[in-house]
């Protein structure tokens, strides 16, 4: 990114050695381009969610733009991708919107689109181990939902993996997946940026053998480029005015990008949407950058925030991130706890159950849409990044009122009643009478 230094695929490298930049994969497109947009688009609607693994996973069916290289008998793929994409007309209606979207990430494997850069990462180590590099385990520090990703994946092909985790910020879920998977699980008493440190000392020494999954490095980006790739093609190849993603370490707004930079170049569409990243208050680097055009820049510590996986202060992808966002038009928002929970659960009303970070996306969509950035009538997609069933603790405190600083304006209780058929029915004349 900083200089132009190029190194071949298989180079075991998270950084460029000259300028110490983050590393970008580079496709040789001439060849792709030589396809027509009406060829691509109809092999990746023949492929998607067929029988024919791996191309009927959302991000092998697209193998050509993502590691064209790799043969099929190494790739690791768990189904992932090809999640539904969900119209919400019970929240496009009250917001005045024509059409909002919700693409459902968390629909996935281990319940989050990190299975969609690290399909690709495991995959790529498979094929180095395959090919006799000394790769012994893969490591990598994590909010939660990368470590469950890269240990299931690691299972499946057989690499031991490391996680390393801030100890008690993260859900009971995403604390044992990882450890259900057999990988070796290593708690630090320090926040993600600290965990994140660690693992990039523990992996520099390349004679330690242990590869770096962290989205530094750029196959995962690769694989979650599509993302943005597959919300258009589910909309008939039609783009909508605004996509909004949750962002933390920013990896995954700079790989949407990535995915609509590619759509660009090969002719399937003739523009993008504008984006929106949303971030948490509680850490929100990106945001104060935006708020001077990027000329400042300034990591942050990062408050506790019930959007745990997106508490970071010191985004690996901030450059990325920028240049994304420059290219496509891009804002940044912020939520505060209590507006993240409450557009989480505005969102559950509406049919869905989905994670805090989503409600991050919820409540910046809302927020924008009040400002009038984000236009009456216009169409909007909402990333969402995990599923909701991972964060039960968050959903249980919002319903039962002990979340610290947020007003649950939708908590909603259980009702307690003898099995008594007279007493049922006293308690639904109530609820009739209320109606
Ligand atoms: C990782 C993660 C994010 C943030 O993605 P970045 O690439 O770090 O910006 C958001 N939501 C969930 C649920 C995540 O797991
Ligand atoms: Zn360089």
């Amino acid at each position: 990114m900083d200089c132009s230094s190029v190194y071949p695929i298989d180079a075991v490298l998270f950084r460029c050695p000259s300028c110490d930049g983050l590393l970008d994969v580079h496709h040789d497109v001439n060849p792709l381009k030589a396809i027509p947009a009406t060829e691509w688009k109809q092999r990746f609607e023949q492929r998607f969610r067929t029988g024919q693994h791996p191309y009927n996973s959302g991000v092998w069916g697209k193998k050509e733009w993502v590691l064209p290289g790799i043969k099929d008998e190494n790739i690791v793929s768990l189904g992932e991708g090809a999640t539904p994409l969900v119209p919400v007309p019970g929240l496009a209606g009250p917001l005045g919107l024509a059409e909002l979207w919700i693409k459902q990430c968390g629909i996935s494997h281990t319940g989050s689109f990190k299975d969609l850069g690290m399909t690709v990462l495991v995959s790529h180590v498979n094929d180095l181990i395959k090919a006799g590099k000394p790769i012994r385990a893969v490591a990598c520090a994590s909010t939660g939902d990368t470590s469950a990703a890269l240990a299931a994946y690691g299972a499946w092909a057989g690499i031991p993996v490391i996680i390393f985790l801030p100890e008690g910020k993260i859900s009971t879920a995403q604390l044992v997946q990882p450890l259900a998977s057999g990988a070796t699980v290593i708690q630090l008493n320090t926040d993600f940026d600290g965990c994140m440190e660690v693992v990039r000392d523990v992996t520099a020494d390349p004679s330690a053998g242990i590869y770096l999954a962290n989205s530094m490095n750029p196959l995962r980006i690769e694989g979650q480029k599509t993302v943005g790739i597959e919300v258009i093609q589910q909309l008939a190849w039609q783009v909508p005015d605004w996509i909004v993603i949750p962002g933390g370490n920013l990896g995954n707004v700079s790989a949407l990008g990535a995915g609509f930079e590619l759509l660009l170049e090969m002719g399937l569409i003739s523009k993008a949407p504008r984006i929106c990243v949303a971030q948490a208050a509680h850490a929100n680097p990106l945001y104060q950058s935006f708020q001077t055009s990027y000329r400042e820049y300034r990591p942050v510590k990062a408050q506790k925030t019930l959007a745990s996986a997106i508490q970071i202060g010191a985004p690996v992808s901030y450059r990325r991130a920028v240049r994304a966002l420059e290219r496509f038009g891009g804002v940044v928002e912020q939520a505060s706890e209590e507006e993240l929970a409450n557009a989480a659960a505005r969102g559950d009303r509406a049919g869905l159950f989905n994670d805090p970070h989503t409600g991050v996306a919820l409540a910046c969509t809302e927020k924008l849409i009040a400002a009038g950035t984000i236009e009456k009538g216009q169409k909007v997609v909402v990333i969402s990044t995990a599923h909701g069933l991972k964060f039960s603790e968050f959903k249980t405190g919002y319903h039962n009122r002990s979340l610290d600083g947020v007003r649950s304006d939708y908590a909603n209780q259980p009702i307690s009643c003898e099995p008594d058929v007279d007493a049922v029915k006293r308690i639904l004349d109530g609820i009739h009478g209320s109606v």
